[in-house]
């Protein structure tokens, strides 16, 4: 996915914007970047954020950057900022989106006389073409509403000038810009709790679509929000920190929410289970929510270990990864030797980091495993963001279970049976799904009950990965 910051200041915005742009480092994990303007012009970092956390990277640009305008950026793919010379004159760019026609509009833009400079691992640099599309208008305003129609998937921008910065939410607001405000300034960010810390309240939220411009004096609307909107529910789910909010609705909030309603559909009483627990950490507040609604107690059986790992050391390779996930968790063998565990994740992906989980707990002495995802069974990769937990459709767990049983090539209406918990064939691939992981029982949460716990219209939030609806 990724993340970003802007800042608007009278006086030297740097400080604001490294620890705005670092309260963004949940949501990416390759790149990240700082560019600001100021009295001496543009300036740019740009560091790999792979083995060591941004504010180490950033320590000294932190000392040696000037400006009172700011963009920063976390990056799961490519470098950004850029900064761009054009007929707009010079101008710094950061992206938070997907391009899913990246080869179409490449040779557009080619024919047109234009070339591409910025490749990493043989690609165009998604965040320049979205600057080369801006680029084939007369003004920033006819450029951005242009790149945004061209782009299938989706794309929010924000745009460094030296006249202000203009923050543009995608066409269906699947990610959020939320600003805030202090006495010195304004700032535009991707997570909202980011700026509470460094003295802003809240301003306003961008509505789907919206593009404003923001100085250290103001804000003005330039495009007004569309009507149609498609947030994508995962934020709450899982991408978004605990402390965030969109649309009004707390994440925290809503995983309570969300565990207490996958408890009252539950038949497991206290007879049957000695604790809940949540897999750290985006399982933990659903995992309250449970427990609180069904009075089983909430215990803590594994433990992350986070003073050096954060981002000590992040391979690109997912099985690396998935080993990184599990040295991370130590067990606390009292609270789990001889006991009959609940657990709740806030999804199960590929499987293979719960499956581990699940064999640890019963090699340290578990009786029985309960698995209580706290989101439906992710049946269609995201093609709306650059969702980076699975990089194909089969390699989610639900997609494989069914290709066990229906071949490849399942027609579409098959598939929305197997979404379809009131289903046989559903309740086929739990049991699949339950075996393979080898989980004691297993019962996820309903999308009815999710959305529930969001309390926004279903019509306003994307489902595409669990009900493949657009
Ligand atoms: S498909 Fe899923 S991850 Fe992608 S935007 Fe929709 S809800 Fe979010």
């Amino acid at each position: 996915m990724g993340g970003f910051f802007a800042t608007a200041n009278k006086d030297d915005c740097v400080f604001d914007l490294f620890f705005g742009t670092d309260y963004h480092s949940h949501l990416g994990t390759r790149r990240a970047g700082m560019a600001t303007f100021g009295k001496d012009g543009f300036n740019r970092a740009i560091h790999n954020i792979e083995n060591s956390p941004f504010r180490t990277k950033f320590e000294s640009d932190f000392h040696e950057m000037k400006g009172t305008l700011g963009i920063g950026c976390i990056s799961d793919y490519e470098p950004q900022p850029l900064i761009v010379r054009s007929h707009h004159g010079t101008y710094a760019i950061s992206t938070v989106g997907k391009i899913n026609n990246p080869d179409v509009l490449t040779d557009e833009i080619i024919k047109n006389g234009s070339h591409f400079q910025e490749l990493s691992s043989g690609s165009i640099n998604a965040t320049e073409l979205v600057a080369a599309l801006i680029n084939q208008k007369d003004n920033f305003i006819e450029g951005i509403k242009y790149a945004q129609s061209r782009i299938e998937g989706s794309m929010s921008i924000m745009l460094l000038t030296p006249k202000g910065i203009y923050c543009a939410r995608d066409r269906l607001g699947r990610t959020p810009i939320v600003l805030g405000m202090k006495k010195d300034g304004f700032c535009a960010s991707f997570e909202k709790f980011a700026y509470l810390n460094l003295g802003y309240s809240d301003y306003k939220e961008l509505g789907p679509g919206e593009i404003v411009i923001m100085t250290s004096e103001g804000v003005q609307t330039l495009v007004d929000p569309g009507k149609e909107m498609k947030i994508c529910t995962f934020l709450w789910v899982y991408y978004g920190y605990p402390s965030s909010g969109y649309e009004g609705v707390s994440v925290e909030e809503m995983r309570y929410n969300c565990g207490a309603s996958i408890a009252k559909r539950d038949k497991l009483t206290k007879n049957e289970v000695d604790i809940v627990a949540g897999v750290p950490d985006s399982g933990t507040a659903h995992a309250v929510g449970y427990a609180n609604e069904s009075g089983i107690p909430f215990s803590r059986p594994f433990i992350k270990y986070t003073p050096t790992w954060p981002r000590s050391f992040m391979p690109t390779i997912q099985s690396q990864r998935d080993m990184i996930a599990h040295m991370k968790l130590i067990p606390v063998h009292e609270l789990i030797d001889g006991k009959r565990l609940l657990m709740i994740d806030d999804s199960i992906v590929r499987g293979t980091q719960l499956r581990e989980t699940t064999e640890f707990l019963y090699n340290s002495g578990a009786k029985e495993v309960h698995v209580r995802p706290a989101c439906p069974p992710i049946m269609f990769g995201c093609k709306y963001l650059n969702f980076s937990r699975s990089s194909s459709e089969m390699e989610l767990i639900a997609r494989r279970i069914i290709n066990r049983e229906e071949g490849a090539n399942v027609e579409r209406t098959i598939l929305e049976d197997y979404a379809n918990p009131d289903s046989d064939r559903y309740k086929r691939m739990l049991e699949g799904i339950r075996q393979q992981l080898g989980f004691t029982s297993l019962g996820y949460n309903r999308l009815d009950d999710m959305l529930e716990a969001v309390g926004i219209p279903k019509e306003k939030l994307c489902t595409y990965c669990w009900d493949g609806k657009e």
